[in-house]
């Protein structure tokens, strides 16, 4: 079973959700009860780009180490 993470609207908490289906939502927040709740995206390397290598995660890319040349550290 997939497990999701919600976040609620009212007073942003955060939980995990294990869904028997894609189709199935959390009934309320588990802290204050709202039934505004919206899904979170993974938080798993959400805001990570991938195929940078590690010198762009270091923000090094303006240095011309970045060997892709997309570090998106780099402005
Ligand atoms: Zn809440």
């Amino acid at each position: 079973m997939p497990l999701y993470e919600y976040q609620c609207e009212k007073c942003e908490e955060t939980f995990e959700f294990l869904a028997k289906n894609s189709e199935e939502k959390p009934g309320k927040c588990p802290n204050c009860g709202s039934k505004k709740t919206r899904k979170l995206l993974s938080t798993f390397s959400a805001s990570v780009p991938s195929g940078g290598g590690s010198s762009c995660d270091l923000g090094s890319c303006s240095t011309g180490t970045c060997s892709t040349g997309t570090c998106p550290y780099s402005s």
